[in-house]
């Protein structure tokens, strides 16, 4: 036994909420995640995985990556707590912070991947991965002479998918415990997600929009990249002009330092950002109060009332948050219109959904979506690869379900502590 040992606070049989626990005998303590549960309510506060203990220090709050579900947890969090992530999650975080109307409290710092960095007896090696997620990465932790791999999430079917090729190929030797997610194993009586690569959607979405004589509403994530760039280039392929809101465009242009993805003022024309009142407030906290006039500057600007026009022209995002502007602006989809879902299905479900179902009654809808997680085949083909000693799930609702797939497997409740 080597004294370290290991807990899953939160999702070790839910998808969404991870918050996982390293400790060594010193008390010296690390968190992989600090993630708000799926299904809280938008006005609830992130609860407290009753297991965490507060009240002392940890030497990082490692974050795999940026969703609500991996990082939701850190606005109630101690600020005195560092933060570790790559730098682009961090532009994320604060991104979504503003949002929210809060602020990233912690510091924070970056790693790179593929370079190890000490955080007290805990050596971490982030490897970027493929996810939906920008700037997602597994991460490897060595200490006390054990070593683990943290998946994250991860996929190998997105734009990135080598990186998630290259781990499989490559994995880290001598490993003894490896915690992996398991979004899309599925649960009896149901099927495994989608799992199309983004060039198979942007297919789907040339043919959409080249049949269509109306307006193309989509609903995607302003944070799936991925999904914005199969978007973009469907709209070159078909001669449509993208028209994403103004916190989407924000979200690409902070993020067009680290990645060649569509800009506003790409030449072309194929980008125009939405303006609408309530979008506008956001220039201001997001620390670019004069986007609205820069955009206009190279026409990649316009008002929410133009989309009546030239309908055949524009694919447009929408969001909850947009519709009561649209609807303000004379938008009325019909029948001549198609509402696309481009994300998780189970966000339709949800009550604040409600309020897009009722604007688009009167308009077609189709599905055309692919998971940011990885089929059962991969997650079978990562753990083989891996070959660890022992493999935690988490992430996933039917792991018991599963079991035979996997070798080693040792499933955990929450709060259990495993050690090593
Ligand atoms: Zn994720």
């Amino acid at each position: 036994m080597s004294d370290v040992k290991l807990c899953i606070h939160r999702a070790a049989d839910t998808i969404g909420g991870n918050c996982i626990e390293i400790a060594v005998p010193s008390g010296e303590r690390i968190l992989l995640d600090a993630g708000r549960p799926l299904d809280t309510p938008d006005d609830a506060p992130t609860p407290i995985p009753a297991s965490l203990d507060i009240g002392g220090q940890v030497l990082g709050v490692l974050l795999s990556h940026a969703h609500t579900d991996h990082c939701g947890l850190l606005g109630v969090l101690p600020a005195s707590w560092p933060v570790f992530c790559g730098e682009a999650t961090e532009v994320l975080l604060n991104l979504s912070a503003v949002l929210r109307k809060e602020s990233i409290r912690q510091q924070c710092t970056h790693w790179r991947s593929g370079k190890a960095l000490s955080i007290g007896p805990f050596t971490i090696t982030p490897y970027l991965i493929d996810h939906s997620a920008f700037d997602a990465y597994a991460l490897q932790i060595d200490v006390g002479g054990k070593r683990i791999l943290y998946s994250g999430d991860f996929r190998a079917h997105g734009r990135k998918a080598t990186l998630t090729k290259e781990l499989i190929k490559n994995p880290p030797k001598n490993l003894d415990v490896l915690i992996m997610e398991g979004t899309n194993l599925p649960a009896s009586g149901t099927t495994a997600k989608g799992t199309a690569t983004e060039a198979e959607l942007e297919e789907d979405f040339v043919r959409l929009f080249k049949e269509s004589k109306g307006r193309i509403f989509v609903s995607w994530s302003s944070t799936n990249i991925d999904r914005t760039v199969t978007l973009y280039r469907a709209c070159i392929r078909s001669g449509r002009v993208l028209v994403p809101d103004l916190f989407c465009v924000m979200v690409l242009m902070r993020l067009g330092k680290f990645a060649k993805i569509p800009q506003p003022d790409w030449e072309g024309g194929h980008m125009r950002a939405v303006v609408t009142s309530r979008m506008k407030y956001l220039a201001e906290p997001l620390g670019e109060p004069d986007i609205v006039d820069n955009l206009k500057k190279y026409n990649a600007a316009m008002s929410a009332a133009r989309l009546d026009k030239t309908p055949e022209k524009w694919v447009i995002m929408t969001r909850n948050s947009l519709v009561d502007d649209f609807i303000r602006k004379g938008v009325m989809p019909n029948k001549n219109d198609v509402w696309v879902w481009s994300q998780w299905k189970g966000y339709l479900e949800q009550e604040s959904s409600q309020k897009m179902k009722d604007f688009f009654v009167h308009c077609p809808m189709e599905y055309i979506h692919s998971s940011g997680h990885a089929s059962p085949d991969v997650l079978q083909l990562f753990a083989e690869s891996m070959r660890p000693k022992i493999l935690i799930p988490v992430h996933g609702e039917a792991w018991r379900e599963h079991k035979a797939l996997f070798s080693n497997i040792q499933i955990l409740q929450n709060g259990d502590w495993l050690e090593l």
